[in-house]
């Protein structure tokens, strides 16, 4: 947990341009965007992937949803977006602190996965 990089986020040891911040989540600029809006919103509380996810952790993913949702409205997908959770090595999962990708802007996305 200590050399997890969006723990480090939560606590201030490393910026982030947020958009949103309560108690329990923020959201955030992916800092390598794949589209002209990338947020990502987070827990604060550290849970490894959406696999490690237990049930008291119900309420805040609720959440992660919804506020994701308005903000990536408020920072112009209001015609559409794509939310994306990657999980473990299959999914291709980089940073292991449970994170959901919102994902849009003017243009239609490509297709979520080639056939
Ligand atoms: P994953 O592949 O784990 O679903 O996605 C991790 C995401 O975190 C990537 O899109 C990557 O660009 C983003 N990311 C990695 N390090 C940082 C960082 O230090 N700050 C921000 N804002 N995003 C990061
Ligand atoms: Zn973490």
């Amino acid at each position: 947990m200590s050399d997890c990089i969006f723990c480090k986020i939560v606590a201030g040891q490393l910026p982030a341009k947020k958009v949103f911040e309560d108690e329990d989540l923020i959201v955030f600029h992916d800092i390598n965007p794949v589209a002209p809006v990338h947020l990502l919103a987070i827990p604060k509380k550290h849970i490894e992937s959406l696999a490690a996810a237990d049930g008291e952790d119900a309420l805040v993913m609720g959440k992660l949803l919804h506020v994701g949702s308005r903000m990536a409205i408020e920072q112009g997908c209001t015609d559409g977006f794509r939310t994306l959770i990657n999980t473990g090595r299959v999914g291709r999962q980089e940073v292991y602190h449970l994170h959901v990708h919102f994902v849009g802007g003017p243009d239609v996305l490509p297709p979520m996965l080639k056939r």
